[in-house]
């Protein structure tokens, strides 16, 4: 037995507000972190793939016939 190994099990951890429990990335959308400390992919909110962007084109193209 010694003191060391046992010093290491409760070593305290410096427990700040973090992470902030409610705060959403702006950057990948995820819940608990903040957008700069974000390690996470770059997330778009409205932009979409570029097959989705397509058949919304088709749709509105189809939208402007109906009219
Ligand atoms: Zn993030």
């Amino acid at each position: 037995m010694t003191l060391g190994s046992e010093n290491k099990l409760n070593f305290p951890k410096k427990k700040e507000t973090y992470p902030p429990q409610g705060v959403r990335c702006q950057r990948c959308l995820e819940f608990g972190h903040w957008s700069y400390e974000c390690t996470g992919k770059r997330k778009y909110l409205h932009r979409s793939s570029r097959t989705q962007q397509l058949q919304k084109r088709m749709k509105q193209r189809e939208e402007e016939k109906l009219k």
